[in-house]
This record gives structure tokens, sequence and C-alpha cells, in this order.
């Protein structure tokens, strides 16, 4: 017997997203539903047949989804929401899609963020009848495998104690009796994986990262205990991802056959565990020593070290050396990206790469290390050379970061001094007016942008159509009569890619594309270097917006946090040190604008509480230095320069201190998807900066009406000072039409000129 490798799961977009393409040609009509099945079936064996020729050991199935393997649980329960007309059987493709989509009788289900990826999964709704199961995809999706590629596969399933976590619709003290429902369905799963011989299966249960009641670490005993006593010759590995596992001393009690761990972003607290409790010498481990969610090669000859002190644990034949999650965080391959300076490229490991570095590791746990040593060189010579290149050793940046550092970023004098100064120069009326900062991005807009791509269009006819677009929307806004104006975006496809296209250390992949929720990709930028800021990024559009109105244009960046959470970042320098690095670059386009005449300058930070770490002992820490970056990006400018900060929805009483430690003048929040929640936590909490809270959900089409603003606004008023108080859509309206924007906005100064006459 000898240590075997595997991974928790494999990208189902294709390397060319033909995934997404497909899903898009069926959703359009373009595709029966037949042929879908079959290219979908194609993407998928594809997929198993390049880990069997990459030599992995144990490859998962049912880790493939039609949208999401969340939804594909629910599903497979037969878990519909009660306002789909469902009555049974096995759900059909239409409602599959309608759950995640909507139908024009029903809304979508609500999606979330997986634990702290940027994969968003269809929430279940436990409102409907009892579950039954519709569906053993975990065992169709084994026999598919074997039958097709003579595979024997470890088939993944969502654990049942994340499922009802993750789920909404029931009451706190329901969970338990949700999980009772559950259980005999996955015990039947169980019994017929066992009875078609299958030999593993892997159950992951994330959830424990994050920690468990008494009453919850109960129920864990019990579950598992019913789950390997119904099916004994069935061995089960309970699987845990995004950071080390709670209650690893339970944990390894439990009569699970193997128990998976993260020795990547858990490192510390997974090796705290063992070495306090040791590892059960019945039991297989699990170990995620490559990274799941980053694009970096591995330093191979430390993880072996790593494994090396894992085997005082654990005998080889009981190690299986996995990702430390599923791959679905990564993109497909890097050997592709021919575009990448050449040290960048070389260091790089995506999906497929990742296949070989755990099928190396084996090797060399198997056959020791002479086994591989030209491939573990390699590797270190990869990571060598672009930790000593130049782009990620700028002496200028380093000390100039060191040195902003030296002091507390502050501003010069405190919030209310500051309100005087600021209300002194711009005289806004009460309860001012003004946008997100984007404005509908119409075909025209976005063809114009692909013509200057393509070169048909040269700088200056693109330079000119933005300025048109401009000048129509700056004559809107007046017309409208909102107070305080902004220029529109209309130069910018996506908030973060466009300043990573004009700060030194960003890269750009051409195919690094990464599942963000249903068939929506993303392909994030990759700080690889030390960033640094070269010349002003979006002085000449607000400048030229501001030379077209007598009213205050505002400013917008993208704030710090953000840029970082939202890329693929390097891993040699904490992540503090590049927010920071982002901080002193943006800084400089802050005084850049405030330069040329802008006085109100928005930082978006609509990530931030996304970056909030699973542990609740690290969210200090990390909330500390996000903050820090956004005051060192905001704190140079003069007392009359008002700073403003958006934040999409988000938990805001965790986190109101950390908000108001950012100092930022006027804060602009959304606010209608929480129905009310945000409203409430500001009875509790005191916010006595400026606060704009949404007065409408920009996310539908519908033309809000004055009453419903008009309701909004009192109701914000009762808890909130009105001296402090904007008046705002949700977010940015880029993605909204022309007609219903311009409507929506001037029902919203009519709302704002009512409540002026109340207050
Ligand atoms: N300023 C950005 C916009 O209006 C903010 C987007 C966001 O919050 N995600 O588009
Ligand atoms: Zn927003």
């Amino acid at each position: 017997m000898t240590t075997k490798s595997s991974v928790l799961g494999y990208p189902r977009i294709g390397a060319n997203r033909e995934w997404k393409k497909a899903l898009e040609e069926f959703w359009s009509g373009k595709l029966e539903e037949g042929t879908f099945e079959s290219r979908l079936r194609e993407l998928r064996l594809q997929h198993l047949r390049k880990q069997q020729a990459k030599g992995i050991d144990i490859i998962p199935v049912n880790d493939f989804s039609y949208y999401d393997q969340v939804l594909d649980t629910a599903t497979m329960f037969g878990l519909v929401p009660k306002r789909f007309a469902y009555d049974g059987g096995p759900v059909s493709l239409p409602l599959y899609y309608g759950i995640a989509r909507g139908t024009k009788e029903a809304t979508a289900s609500e999606m979330t963020k997986w634990f702290n990826t940027n994969y968003h999964y269809i929430v279940p709704e436990l409102d409907g009848g009892e579950p039954a199961l519709t569906e053993n995809k975990p065992l169709q999706a084994y026999r598919e495998a074997k039958e097709a590629l003579g595979i024997e596969g470890r088939p993944v399933l969502i654990g049942p104690l994340t499922f009802v976590k993750l789920s909404k619709g029931y009451k706190a003290d329901e969970a338990g009796a949700w999980l009772d429902r559950l259980l005999p369905l996955y015990v039947q799963i169980l019994v017929e994986l066992e009875a078609e011989g299958v030999k593993w299966v892997q159950i992951d249960e994330p959830i424990l990262v994050n920690g468990l009641s008494a009453d919850e670490l109960g129920r864990l005993h019990a579950v598992y205990e019913k789950l390997v006593a119904a099916a004994p010759s069935l061995n089960i590995l309970l699987q845990t991802y995004f950071e080390s596992a709670e209650h690893y001393g339970e944990l390894v009690k439990l009569p699970v056959q193997g128990i998976g761990l993260d020795f990547v972003h858990g490192l510390e607290g997974s090796m705290k565990a063992l070495r306090e409790h040791g590892f059960p010498q019945d039991k297989v481990l699990g170990a995620g020593v490559i990274d799941g969610r980053g694009i970096w090669k591995a330093s191979l000859r430390e993880r072996l070290t790593l494994l090396n002190e894992l085997q005082t644990y654990v005998s080889a034949d009981r190690l299986i050396i996995q990702s430390s999650c599923s791959l679905l965080h990564v993109p497909v391959t890097a050997s592709v990206e021919d575009r990448l300076l050449p040290e960048l490229r070389d260091a790089l490991a995506f999906a497929d790469e990742k296949l070989d570095e755990l099928v190396l590791l084996a090797k060399a746990v198997n056959e020791g290390e002479a086994a591989v040593k030209e491939q573990l060189d390699q590797a270190e010579q990869a990571l060598q050379a672009l930790g000593q290149s130049r782009d990620r050793n700028r002496g200028d940046v380093q000390k100039a970061v060191a040195a902003i550092l030296a002091q507390e970023p502050a501003r010069q004098q405190p919030f209310a001094k500051r309100y005087e100064a600021q209300q002194e120069k711009w005289r806004l009326p009460l309860l001012p007016t003004t946008t997100i900062g984007s404005f509908p991005q119409s075909a025209e807009v976005r063809k114009a942008r692909q013509l200057w791509r393509k070169g048909e269009w040269s700088e200056e006819q693109y330079a000119s159509f933005i300025r048109e677009q401009i000048d129509t929307w700056v004559g809107l806004q007046e017309d409208i009569g909102i107070d305080v104006l902004v220029h529109g975006e209309f130069e910018r496809t996506d908030m973060v890619e466009f300043f990573g296209e004009k700060l030194e250390g960003f890269a750009f992949t051409s195919f690094g594309w990464v599942q963000s929720y249903g068939s929506r990709c993303v392909k994030p930028p990759i700080i690889y270097g030390d960033v640094a800021f070269d010349q002003p990024m979006t002085t000449v559009e607000t400048a030229y917006a501001q030379s077209k109105t007598n009213r205050p244009v505002k400013g917008m960046l993208t704030g710090p946090v953000t840029i970082m959470n939202w890329s693929f970042v390097r891993d040699d320098i904490p992540r503090e040190q590049i927010a920071y690095q982002l901080a002193y670059a943006l800084r400089q386009e802050v005084e850049a604008l405030e330069k040329a005449g802008i006085g109100l300058i928005q930082v978006d930070e609509p990530a931030v509480r996304e970056g909030l770490p699973l542990k609740k002992e690290d969210q200090a820490a990390y909330l500390d230095w996000a903050v820090k970056a956004f005051r060192l990006t905001t704190c140079t400018v003069q007392d009359t320069t008002q700073i403003h900060t958006h934040m999409c929805y988000c938990e805001f009483h965790d986190m109101i201190d950390s908000i108001e430690a950012m100092d930022a003048d006027v804060i602009s929040i959304e606010t209608s998807r929480s129905h009310g929640e945000l409203i409430h936590s500001f009875e509790e909490n005191t916010y006595r900066l400026g606060i704009g809270l949404g007065v409408y959900d920009i996310h539908s089409p519908r033309v809000p009406q004055v009453e419903e603003m008009t309701a909004m606004i009192d109701r914000a008023l009762r808890v909130l000072d009105p001296k402090l108080f904007w008046i705002n859509p949700d977010c940015g309206l880029k993605t909204r039409g022309t007609e219903e924007t311009v409507a929506a906005l001037r029902n919203m100064v009519e709302a704002t000129k009512l409540a002026r006459s109340k207050h």
C-alpha cells in the first residue's frame, strides 16, 4: 500500500468556458435539452479523463454541476421553494434553472458567498414539503465514470450539517428536526453506493471550520454514527476545508474512516491539533497540502517537509495527498498563458498544474525525493526567479510604504470640524442627493469600447465618445436636480480591472476564468509584483465632467481592500502589505484628483466584508489593517475635501465600529436587500458620520414610486440625524436601462423634496 493522490473537485467551466457557453445557449433556446445534456456529459468525461491521464489516484465524481452543487443537493432531496409549482419526482431542468434564475411566476432563490470565496451558491429554502430522494446523483456520477472510463471514482456530497446550516426558511430550533428528516435520505444514498461496490465517499462539511454549538456537536456525532452504521463497508472521508477544523478532538472520535484537513489555509491550526491530539491509527488522513484557491506553484520541497512531519502521525499507506479544497476556485490551465512575463507564467499553477504537483508529491513520498529531483528543482527555480524579479523588488515602493506607515494615518481634523468646513465650502442642501458612480452601460457604450480595444477606433475617437456620454449625463443629472454629480464611469468595464490595468504590479491572464455564480465567470487580475502608481487614472474624465457644471462632481475610485479581495494575490508577502501598497498608490490618485479641482472623492470598498477571515479570532486584526489601508488612501486631503465611501449590502451590525473608524465623511450602503435589518442596527448603535442608506434597489428594472422611497427615508430619519443623511440609490446603475434610471432618479429627487419640507 502506498500514499495516494487526490483532488476534492475539478473546475467545471472548461478551458474555454465551454460550460458557460452551453448553459447560455440552452437558456436562450438555441440548444435542445438532449444536445445540451450530451455536451455537458462530454465535458464532464473530458475532465475525468484529464485527471486519469495525469495519474491522480482518487478522482472525485459528482463534483460537476449544471449550475451549483448546493442547488444540486437541494433538488436531489426534492427541496424546491413553495412558490414554484412542484409536486415531487426528479426536478426538471427548467425547474432547476427556474430556482436559480427566476421564472415569470416566481423569483429566484437568493444566492450568497460560499464561505470566504468568490463562489456564490443558491441558498436552499426549507419551506416546501417533506424532502424525498428524487435521484441518487452521486451514484449516477460514479456509474458514469466507471462505465465510460473505468474510473473507480470517489463520489462527493455536501454533508448534512453543512447543508442544513447553509439553508434558510426554518427557525433556529428546527435545525435538529431538519437533520432528522434528511438523515434517512443520506442513509439511502450511502446504502445504494455501498451496494454498488463504491469504496470511498467524500462528505464535505466545511461548516466544521466555523465551530459548532454544543447541540450541533451532539448532532454531528449522532449523524455520523448513523451514517457509518448504515453502510459499514463504505468508507467515509469527512472533509473540511478553507481553514483548520474546530473541535478536532471530537472529530477524531467519530467512527468515520477518514478525515480531510486543510494544511494550507489552516496550516497552523491543523498542525496544532495534530500535535495535541495525534491522529487515530484506524483512520485515513486526507492531507490538503496543495492550495486549491491560490494560483501559485507550491514549493514542493517545503510541502514534502510537511508531509514528512505528517508521517509521524499517520503511516504513508493511510495518507492521501490532496488539494486543500475543490479546484473550482482556480482557472483551468496556466499552460496557455503565453502572453504573460515568462517568470510570472512559470510560477503559476492552475488546476491542471496542481494535478501534476499532487502526483509528484505522492511519487516523492512513495519512491523518495530522488525520483523527482529534477521537478522539485524546477519548481524551486521558478519560484526563485519570480521572487528575484525586478517587479517584486521595488525598493522605491517598499521604502515609500514603510515611510507612510511610520505614522498613524489620520485626517488633519476630526469629523465634526471637517463637517463644518465642508458645509461652509459646499453649501449643500439638507438631505443632499447623489448616485453611487456608474450610469447605464448601454449597448452603444459597450460597442464603442470594443471598437477601441480592437484598434478600429483611435484613442481620440474613443475619448470623444466618452466625453459625449459625460455631457449627456451631466445634463441629465442637472435636469433631474441631483446635488452631487458623477461622471458616470463610462470608460470602465470593471471597477477592479480598470485600476489594475493602469497600476504597476498587476498582470492579466488571457483565459484565467473562474466561476463566480451560475454561468457567470470572472477573470481576476493577478497582483504579482509590488504595486505602484504610474500616472493619474481618473482625472481627465472627472475634471471634464466638472468643467461642464457648476454643481460639484464627485470623483470615483475603487479602494485598496476591494481591489485586493477581487484579485489573485502574491503569497510571498502578507495581504496586509499588499493592501498598504495599493493604498499608497491610490492615495496618489486621490491627491491628483484634489489637485485637479475635485473636492469630493468616493473610494468604494464593497468587498471589505468579503475578506473577513472565517475564524473569529482573526477578524479583528483583518479589520484593523483594512481600516488602516482605507485611511492611508484618504487621509492626506484638505479638511474641505469630502471623502465618500460605498459598500454594497453588508452585515453592518458586527462591523459598525470598523466602518466608523474608516472615518469617511460620507458612506453610502445598500439597504433594500436587508429589509430594514440595517436600519435596525442603527437603533442599537450610533453612527456619527455622514450616511446615505440606499433608498431603492437597483437590481430590478422596476421604477420605484415616490411613496416607497418616502417611507424608506422617514424610517431612516427616525434613527439617523437628518443633518448627516444623504439620499442615493443602493448601488451603481451600470446594469440598468437609461429610461428607467432617469425615471427612478426623478422620483428619488421628488421624495427628497418631500422629506426636506418635513425636516
Ligand atoms: N462606483 C461603483 C459603481 O457605481 C460601485 C460599484 C459597487 O459597489 N460594486 O458602479
Ligand atoms: Zn454597491
